[in-house]
Order: C-alpha cells, then sequence, then structure tokens
C-alpha cells in the first residue's frame, strides 16, 4: 500500500482557546471572591479533560472536580498533581484505590464514612472528605435535618478528616428567591456545626451562584459552565471570553433551482433558485438533530447563513445564496463567538452543558494557546 495518501483533515473540529479559558477562571476567581474547584467532569465538559487540567494545573487551582474514578486516573496519567474531588457517590469497589490516591470523597451516607474510615484504617492513613448536604437538589449527600444528629457519629471516625462542607444549587440560574432561601439554610447548618473555623472549606455556588449570588462564609466555590465561556445567566455573558469554536468546511456547492427540496423528509423545499453548501458536520458530530427546522444558523465569511431542512448523521446543508464569493473548502463557524452555544441549545431545546458535552469523539479538538 502506498503510505504517502495526503492526510484527510477531519470534517468537523473544535478549536480550543486556552487563553480565553484563563480568562474565565480569573473572572470566576474574582466574582467568586474565593478559592476555585475548577470543574472538569464529563472530559471538561467536552472540551478534552487532559489538556483542560495540564493548562490550568499552574493556576493556583484548589480542587479539580470529577464525576467519578475514571476521570480522576486520567488527570493523574496526565501528570497534574493537583488535589481531586469526586462530585458524587463512589462504588464501594473504588474506595480502596481512593484512599490509596489520596482523593478527596464527599460523605453521603455514615455507611459510606464507616467504609472510607475502614479503608483508610488499614492503608495507615486519614482520608480527607468534605460532607455533602443536600439543601434541596435532591440528588445527594446527608439530608438536610439529618446532619446536626450524625455528627457525632462522623467525628468519631478517626481515620477520617472532614475538612470540608459542600452542597448544591438546583436553580440558580432559574429561581432567585429559592436559591436565597437555600443558601441562607446552608449557612444555618453551617453555624450550628461550629461555623466557618469548623471546616477549611465551605461551597455552594456553582457558575450561576458564584455570579449571581453573595459568597456569605464559602470560601470555594465550584465553576464549571462559566470557565468555558458561556454564563448561565446571560446579563453576566459579555465578561466571559468565548472558548470553542466548533467548525467545519463546505464540501460542495450548487445552485438548486425552485422547488428542489433539502435534506431528509423534504421539511424544506426552495421557493427559488437557492445557492445551497453542504458542510461536513452533523449530529453524529454533536451538532443536535433537533436544531432541524428550529431557525439555526452557521457563521461563513463574516455573515450567518440559515441551515436549511433536517440535519444529518455528518452533513448539513447551508443557504449562502447571500453569500456570492462562498467557495467549496470554506470554514464554517457552527457554533463559537458568533454563534455561542447557548443560541444553539436554545434553538435544540436544551442546554449550553448537554450541547458541550454532546460533541463526539469524531471531531478532532485542537487545543491553541
Ligand atoms: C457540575 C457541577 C458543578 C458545576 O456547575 P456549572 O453550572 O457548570 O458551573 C458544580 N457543582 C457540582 C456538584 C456539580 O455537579
Amino acid at each position: 500500500m502506498n503510505d504517502s495518501f495526503p492526510v484527510s483533515p477531519p470534517r468537523a473540529w473544535a478549536e480550543i482557546d486556552l487563553a480565553a479559558l484563563k480568562k474565565n477562571l480569573e473572572v470566576a476567581r474574582l466574582a467568586g471572591g474565593a478559592e476555585l474547584m475548577v470543574v472538569v467532569k464529563a472530559g471538561a465538559y467536552g472540551h478534552g479533560l487532559e489538556e483542560m487540567a495540564k493548562a490550568l494545573a499552574g493556576q493556583n487551582i484548589a480542587f479539580f472536580g470529577v464525576a467519578n474514578v475514571g476521570e480522576a486516573r486520567r488527570i493523574r496519567n496526565a501528570g497534574v498533581e493537583t488535589p481531586i474531588y469526586l462530585l458524587g457517590p463512589t462504588w464501594a469497589a473504588e474506595r480502596e484505590e481512593i484512599v490509596a490516591r489520596e482523593w478527596t470523597a464527599c460523605l453521603s451516607s455514615l455507611e459510606e464514612a464507616r467504609h472510607f474510615n475502614r479503608l483508610a484504617a488499614a492503608a495507615g492513613k486519614r482520608l480527607k472528605t468534605h460532607l455533602a448536604v443536600d439543601t434541596g437538589m435532591g440528588r445527594g449527600g446527608f439530608p438536610m435535618d439529618q446532619v446536626p444528629g450524625l455528627m457525632g457519629a462522623l467525628d468519631s471516625l478517626a481515620h477520617l478528616e472532614i475538612e470540608g462542607i459542600g452542597s448544591h444549587l438546583p436553580s440558580a440560574d432559574e429561581d432567585p428567591d429559592f436559591t436565597r432561601t437555600q443558601i441562607a439554610k446552608f449557612h444555618e447548618i453551617l453555624e450550628s456545626l461550629g461555623g466557618a473555623p469548623r471546616f477549611k472549606w465551605r461551597h455552594l455556588l456553582n457558575s450561576a451562584g458564584l455570579l449571581g449570588y453573595d459568597r456569605g462564609a464559602c470560601n470555594l466555590a465550584r465553576p464549571g459552565l462559566m470557565l468555558y465561556g458561556i454564563s448561565p445567566l446571560p446579563e453576566f455573558q459579555g465578561r466571559l471570553s468565548n472558548v470553542m469554536t466548533l467548525k467545519s468546511r463546505i464540501t460542495l456547492l450548487r445552485t438548486l433551482p425552485a422547488g428542489h427540496g433539502v435534506s431528509y423528509g423534504r421539511q424544506f423545499v426552495t421557493t427559488k433558485p437557492t445557492r445551497v453548501a453542504t458542510v461536513g458536520i452533523g449530529y453524529g458530530d454533536g451538532y443536535p438533530r433537533h436544531l432541524s427546522g428550529q431557525g439555526a444558523d452557521v457563521w461563513i465569511r463574516g455573515r450567518r447563513c440559515p441551515v436549511l431542512g433536517r440535519v444529518t448523521m455528518d452533513q448539513i446543508m447551508v443557504d449562502v445564496s447571500a453569500i456570492p464569493d462562498a467557495a467549496e473548502g470554506d470554514e464554517v463557524e457552527v457554533m463559537g463567538a458568533n454563534i455561542p452555544a447557548s443560541e444553539v441549545a436554545q434553538k435544540a431545546g436544551t442546554i449550553a452543558w448537554e450541547i458541550f458535552t454532546g460533541i463526539t469523539p469524531r471531531v478532532t479538538r485542537c487545543h491553541l494557546e
């Protein structure tokens, strides 16, 4: 076989601006007035876990927040030594490794705490843990009213150091009244347990919480989405820099006559001769099929161009009638500074978090300094 064929460039790729990421980190630090746990779960929201961890490791981060042990391992295997916090419950079978590698677990039950304590005793260690308190999320942590009564039992576990307390906000971008009440409850619990001096780390605020609310006695914030350039509260969007630009290229350019269907189901039919560009990205790359017929645009040569008909697995069709000099090979911004992820999400009937994490492995991530 001839192995000197030219490389085949990807049809779709994501350019990730590490300088913009670091700018957003400083915005989070300033707005939060607290140290940061950088949330890098789900492959750093689709931005590339190892690359994000390496880019931020030297930036004075208190923790990386991950969803599971597999993500924690990947960070360590990339040579990054920043403390790691597991954001959710752990399987019993994972705990020996967590103890051995000194990752920080959050506790949601006495049973879990006792198991960690036994494993830490066997390893001759004192494991750092945080108390997770459910103040309204309904997903994890000790139910709020049980915490004061359990504290004695938790404190008696000699091989655990409960150095932190945390909770999570379910509605910081939707319901300010509920969120303010929730923050007050968190502080009541904190006070009942001895106040700020009792815990080295006190944390509650995600991106929306950090941007929109007072941190009170919290000294650690857990931003995710805002670091990747999207504010969950639109009024703060102007402070953030775009990090990911999802790109593709025009693969084919044709003029279709009036009355010609475009894409599956022929939901769109031209009403006049139309210059149609075929672009090499589709739902197989994570460009949502739910955008079909929702008025989605892409960005070509400095202009918005409407997507026509349904999104297919590998390709979309775009009306470039307004761009006479459009050419095959032209770059297309499918999402980025000009077509924000929040807009794509809204038109697809979902949220920016899901758009980012839905970008598939076929999309090459290019990290630019
Ligand atoms: C995902 C997550 C975050 C980050 O939330 P954003 O809204 O992306 O800032 C913070 N805390 C916990 C517990 C999470 O699961």
